[in-house]
């Protein structure tokens, strides 16, 4: 044993106050994922909207989308947009995207939670509805207002999350 008792206690000491430091710098886990679903966000390929979307359970994370076209066909920013009612209709959501991802890789997501920049427009509210997913934490409020009644009648919980700009690198 190289270390004597105080030594010991001296080191959990510090480990400790070091732990309480990264806790009050870290901010919470929402605006973790938060930030990560912006980061996801940066990823898109319909500069109309950029969205980015992270499905988490147990703070684990399950499957992130972004909005972007069909798997192996032209994105907009190299084919333009394709319009229809005002709205580009070229890319599959964000949520969206992170579903199929869990369905393509088998992962389970009944229950989880999903992280997504702008909230879910009607389409993409049905599939997260029957997806399981019991959460949805939003930043910018996006198109529909429907899915705030539906979401309390589904028993769903629907929290806007505005993320705080990241913390600078130490
Ligand atoms: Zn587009
Ligand atoms: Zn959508």
């Amino acid at each position: 044993m190289i270390d004597d008792k105080e030594h010991v206690e001296q080191h959990v000491e510090l480990h400790l106050e070091e732990e309480r430091e990264a806790t009050m710098h870290r901010g919470s886990w929402d605006e973790y994922f938060m930030r990560i679903a912006v980061e996801v966000a940066s990823r898109a390929t319909c500069d109309r909207k950029h969205v980015g979307a992270v499905i988490v359970r147990d703070k684990s994370i399950l499957a992130t989308g972004y909005n972007g076209s069909i798997r192996g066909l032209g994105h907009c920013n190299e084919q333009g947009h394709l319009m229809e009612d005002g709205h580009c209709v070229r890319t599959i959501h964000a949520e969206a995207n992170a579903i199929i991802q869990a369905a393509r890789n088998g992962v389970r997501i009944d229950g989880a939670t999903v992280y997504v920049t702008a909230s879910p427009c009607w389409g993409c509210f049905k599939m997260i509805a029957n997806a399981g997913i019991q959460r949805i934490v939003f930043g910018e409020f996006y198109r529909d207002e429907r899915i705030f009644r539906f979401a309390t009648e589904l028993g769903i919980e629907l929290a806007p999350l505005t993320p705080s700009p990241a913390p600078p690198a130490p």
